[in-house]
């Protein structure tokens, strides 16, 4: 009997496992704590299928594939326009944390650096809305991309919290420089519970798949969000979701995505699916070095690659 797809994702897991590279997060202690043995992939076509192989039902951490999502969140919100003139969208080339911004237009260089993500956190609910309904706003609106309530882990963001230094440092530079209006001690507490929403790659296959399809939640009616916000949130991830090795994904796999700290990857292809996967070791640009030969090996056999011949 010819193997079938679910089968065909846990054996490519399992000739991945060998994978050793990469080393798990240091900090916080709730990603130092990941068991670097954990493996998980998920597949969401657009019409609605989902396969999962491996560690599929394990929650982590969001972390900063919430960007992508969020950014999509304040693009309905205040229209594209607006959320261009707080946010650029070039790519930075740069490290996640780099505390910088045009030095022209004091705009951070876009919404996948924390410089951006924190400034489009800020965005979420307008300016005047209290921390705690910015990240009410968020879990809503993740928890519809992915058709099932999702919640805060508050113990790690309280970790992360007590050593996000660097962060406070860019959130105080956005403050200075007016590009933030708020208290930078908000936007971080905030964004740092952002980035504690918990998930599975089942979750994250969904929310991907929910760009992919033009912004309705695949095999429901549900449109979660405007075509074109779904496409500007994909457009992004594709020049710089992957930080400074975007080129590289890019060209490699071809596939728009966001890698977060705590090992996962998220992948949107347009009209076709979303990809999610999950394992904590990560290479020097933060991404899951076992996520990636996933991503590599599934673009490959499947032809995923955006710019393949059809
Ligand atoms: N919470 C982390 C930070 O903002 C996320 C980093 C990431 O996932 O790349 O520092």
């Amino acid at each position: 009997m010819a193997e079938n797809f679910d089968e065909y994702l846990a054996r490519t897991l399992d000739e991945l496992r060998d994978e050793a590279g990469g080393e798990v997060e240091q900090a916080p202690a709730a990603l130092a704590e990941a068991d670097p043995g954990l493996f998980g992939a998920a597949l969401c076509t657009t019409d609605g299928e989902i396969h999962s192989a491996g560690d599929d039902e394990h929650e982590f951490t969001i972390q900063s594939v919430s960007k992508a999502f969020v950014y999509a969140i304040a693009l309905q919100e205040h229209g594209i326009g607006e959320v261009l003139r707080a946010v650029d969208v070039e790519p930075s080339g740069e490290a996640y944390n780099v505390v910088s911004v045009e030095p022209e237009s004091k705009r951070p260089r876009n919404p996948m650096i924390n410089a951006g993500a924190l400034t489009i956190h800020g965005l979420v609910a307008g300016a005047k809305a209290k921390p705690e309904e910015r990240v009410d706003r968020i879990v809503e609106r993740l928890s519809a991309m992915a058709g099932r309530k999702l919640t805060v882990d508050e113990d790690a963001a309280k970790d992360e919290l007590a050593q996000a230094n660097r962060n406070l440092a860019i959130a105080h530079m956005l403050r200075a420089e007016d590009v933030l209006p708020d208290d930078p001690f908000e936007v971080v507490t905030g964004y740092t519970r952002q980035c504690s929403i918990l998930v599975t790659v089942r979750d994250l296959a969904t929310m991907a798949a929910t760009l992919a399809n033009g912004g309705y939640r695949p095999g429901t009616e549900e449109q979660i969000m405007p075509v074109h916000v779904a496409r500007q949130a994909m457009s992004v991830m594709m020049t710089c979701g992957m930080y400074d090795s975007a080129g590289d994904w890019m060209s490699e796999i071809g596939i728009p995505a966001k890698s977060g700290v705590a090992g996962s990857i998220v992948g949107a292809l347009p009209g076709r699916a979303g990809l999610a996967t999950y394992s904590p070791r990560l290479d020097a640009h933060g991404t899951s070095v076992r996520g990636r030969a996933a991503f590599k090996r599934l673009s490959d056999e499947l032809d995923l690659h955006l710019l393949d011949d059809p």
